[in-house]
């Protein structure tokens, strides 16, 4: 085993993200018993950070093992009940993940599709809610595969109106953006720590409400791990229901603790924003490439870029290992989502992840390089 064979390259993906030199080196800090008093040494910060960059006193954090998946499905176990409808909102691969999670689990599911690009279309959102009469509904706030960002505020208010309670996915926005958690008021909030929180994947983060915990209550078969009951039970003594990466737990402290009292929440969020602007600003600035997401629905965290006619998914593999020898991993777009693209002869969609602990600066090297790699292509 030869670890410096390891190559250390700047990931501009989607996630997992680029960690600090603070977050790698937390990596080495003492391990500990999840049920000693040392638990709670790391587990009280998280927990208290987690409410403040969700800007919530009402919602309940809970870290489950796994990743943001395992959020989402526990939202569908416990959520769901079995003579109930529930209305996969989707506006790419993640809404279709919910609709996935729901039938896997046996839920009577309905997937409400919107094109790749564009943002939910509240009459369209309206019409369905109307017809399937769904108890529960999900909704993505930010899709990763396009880099879409919805306004879960008035889509959770339309969903209400119906009587159906909101679940969103905020999986690659917590963290980069406000998430306007109390004005929307989902049942629960579903998201993870490689995104936006620019940490090592390792938990799925639940935000859940009175109502959710209520609801639950009702629902039959919830699973163990998928229990947001249980779950939350252990996250209100400081603790997960089963043994948690404690590795990544020391990170997380330092990092919400840095996030919180070192960069601050509103800087950071103005720091994504920035580099939206920053990486749009750059599209117009290179000829043929445009921005895949709809005018006023791009992501703070991550761009998709519609790229030219004629470039092909051949094209992206080779400029993916151009990059790489240029020290970064690019990210050539959602695969299944370019090989639909490309049998409908339209023009791929690759992505610029800008999420989590990447800066301004490096986002500027980084297009200047990909600019140099795209001319020679
Ligand atoms: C990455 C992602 C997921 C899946 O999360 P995992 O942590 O990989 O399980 C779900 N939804 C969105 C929007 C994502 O970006």
């Amino acid at each position: 085993m030869n670890p410096t064979e390891f190559v250390d390259l700047t990931l501009m993906i989607t996630g997992p993200t680029h960690l600090r030199e603070e977050v790698r080196r937390a990596g080495s800090l003492p391990e500990f018993g999840h049920r000693d008093s040392e638990g709670a040494k790391r587990f009280v910060p998280i927990m208290e950070n987690l409410k403040k960059i969700a800007r919530t006193e009402d919602y309940e954090p809970i870290l489950f093992n796994g990743s943001g998946t395992t959020s989402m499905e526990a939202a569908m176990r416990s959520l769901v009940g079995e003579d109930e409808c529930v209305l996969n909102v989707s506006v790419g691969a993640f809404g279709e993940l919910f609709h996935k999670l729901a039938r896997f689990n046996g839920k009577d599911a309905v997937l409400l599709k919107f094109e790749p690009g564009k943002p939910v279309d509240p009459d369209v959102l309206e019409d369905a809610l109307a017809e399937y009469g769904p108890t529960v509904v999900t909704l993505t706030h930010n899709e990763t595969s396009t880099g879409v960002v919805n306004d879960i505020v008035p889509l959770c208010a339309l969903a209400r109106k119906f009587g159906a309670m909101p679940i969103v996915d905020g999986v690659s926005i917590f963290g980069g953006a406000d998430i306007r958690l109390d004005e929307a008021g989902p049942a629960m909030y579903c998201t993870a720590t490689q995104k936006s929180l620019g940490l090592p994947a390792g938990f799925g983060i639940g935000f859940v409400s009175q109502e959710a915990l209520e609801k639950a209550r009702k629902v039959d078969n919830r699973g163990y791990t998928t229990d947001i009951l249980s779950q939350v039970e252990k996250a209100r003594v400081n603790q997960t229901l089963t043994t948690p990466n404690t590795t990544l737990l020391n990170q997380m402290a330092l990092q919400l603790d840095y996030i919180v009292n070192q960069e601050g929440i509103a800087e950071r969020f103005a720091r994504h924003e920035a580099m939206r602007d920053q990486t749009q600003a750059w599209l117009e600035s290179v000829d043929g490439f445009d921005p895949f997401a709809e005018e006023g629905f791009r992501s703070p965290t991550a761009t998709g870029v519609s790229a030219p006619e004629g470039m092909d998914l051949e094209s992206l593999k080779r400029l993916k290992e151009n990059m790489r020898a240029r020290g970064y991993l690019f990210d050539p777009g959602y695969s299944k989502l370019n090989k639909r693209q490309e049998e409908a002869g339209k023009r791929l969609c690759f992505r610029i992840g800008h999420m989590g602990d990447i800066s301004p600066e490096m986002l500027g090297e980084y297009l200047k390089v990909l600019q140099e790699e795209l001319a020679k292509l």
